[in-house]
């Protein structure tokens, strides 16, 4: 696996894929940098060896040229993340872009407009992928949220680097974080899958059965494995067509010395509101009008004691409906024994979604090993599918 460290950039050009994907207020004012903060020291790392960087990203969904989706509007925050003045070249291929890719020196960086500018990049053109390889000496790519789009600027563009591209520094911590998890996380490793519903999640749990010894599911998931077994659930989140799926997971599991573990009681509400009823009731009892939306008391503490004998530990969905007060504070109970865990020795990953949401909304951001960048290139890497965008660099 080819990362930066293998590479000494100066003199050279690093053409590198960054995710700049960042929100924006309706002033076009950089709501949350993250991703930029991500990227800076795979970019300090090639400025340091005496190179320059060309920077190319996508920003929201434009159709063809739109102002409102110009990278122009995050150069400045990019200069204050990295602490380097930028450029800002008005198209990402074609002579303006050589020519101020030309004029770039060592220790430069240069920002290139929106690549989905032009719809060839998600198309991933192989012209429009040959005209990116011209803006750089070695390709990096440091984009984790886009490596599972074969796009040109992702994938396609690194059959025209076949020995100068590798992985940047971000990339890099991401697949080696997934890969604690699923291949050489210490024993016993844990997974913990909440969220809404099992049908979205079904390829992550057979995949990560294979690799784990515990598996917590929580959350609306848990309610249709619950019915499976014959519990009443009340007026929960349940689908019903996956009843026997819910069987077959459990008795793969079975098959395969996982054990899982269901919450025992809930918080039941008498509506989906902060404002309703609430009542504790056994998971398997849950009278009608009544659904669950938080973990309740019994299931936190008997979690608490599994997350503590875990070494490894992946999170992915939120144990209740975390967004209302009222249902909060079971996720925020999870989190906190996967902190503990975590300054104890554990290692913790967590990713993909909703959960990333929940860990940044309740503060656990610095208290958990890695947080992932990616949503739906982290769900897919837990499937066990090898994402475009990393095999183009392996290959
Ligand atoms: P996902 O995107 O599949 O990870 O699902 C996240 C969503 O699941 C969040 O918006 C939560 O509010 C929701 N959720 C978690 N627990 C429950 C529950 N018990 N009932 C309904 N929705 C839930």
């Amino acid at each position: 696996m080819k990362t930066l460290n293998d590479f000494n950039f100066k003199d050279k050009k690093a053409l590198i894929r960054v995710d700049f994907n960042v929100p924006l207020d309706e002033n076009f004012n950089v709501t949350d940098a993250t991703r930029i903060t991500s990227a800076k020291p795979t970019i300090i790392k090639i400025l340091e060896d005496g190179g320059s960087c060309v920077l190319m990203s996508h920003l929201g969904r434009p159709k063809g040229v739109q102002e409102a989706f110009s990278l122009k509007h995050i150069s400045d925050d990019v200069e204050d993340v990295i602490g380097v003045e930028t450029k800002f070249v008005s198209n990402c291929v074609g002579g303006e872009a050589e020519t101020a890719v030309a004029n770039l020196k060592p220790g430069e960086i240069l920002i290139l407009e929106n690549l989905r500018f032009h719809e060839e990049e998600k198309n991933g053109d192989r012209d429009f992928a040959e005209q990116l390889s011209k803006l750089g000496d070695i390709y990096v790519n440091d984009a984790f949220g886009t490596a599972h789009r074969a796009h040109a600027s992702t994938t396609i563009v690194a059959d025209f680097f076949p020995e100068n591209k590798c992985f940047g520094y971000l990339l890099e911590q991401e697949i080696k974080s997934i890969n604690k998890v699923l291949k050489t996380g210490e024993k016993p490793v844990l997974a913990i899958l909440g969220g809404a519903k099992v049908s979205s999640k079904i390829t992550i749990i057979e995949n990560i059965l294979d690799a784990v010894d515990h598996l917590i599911i929580g959350g609306g998931m848990a309610f249709t494995f619950v019915k499976a077994n014959g519990g009443s659930i009340g007026d929960s989140l349940v689908e019903d067509d996956k009843l026997d799926l819910a069987r077959d997971i459990i008795k793969q599991a079975e098959a395969k010395n996982v054990q899982v573990h269901i919450p025992m009681d809930v918080i039941a509400a008498d509506a989906f509101s902060n404002d309703a009823s609430t009542q504790v009731c056994d998971i398997k009892e849950i009278p009608d009008g009544w659904m669950g939306l938080d973990a309740g008391p019994k299931s936190r503490e008997v979690f608490h004691e599994i997350v503590m004998q875990s070494k490894t530990i992946l999170w992915n969905g939120p144990l209740g409906v975390f967004e209302m007060e009222n249902f909060a504070n079971g996720t925020i109970a999870l989190g906190n024994s996967i902190a503990e865990a975590t300054k104890t020795g554990a290692f913790s990953l967590v990713g993909g979604g909703d959960s990333v949401a929940a860990v940044k909304q309740f503060g656990f951001e610095k208290k958990v090993s890695y947080v992932s960048t990616g949503g739906g290139a982290m769900l897919e890497s837990l499937e066990g599918k090898t994402l475009p965008g990393i095999a183009a660099i392996l290959k």
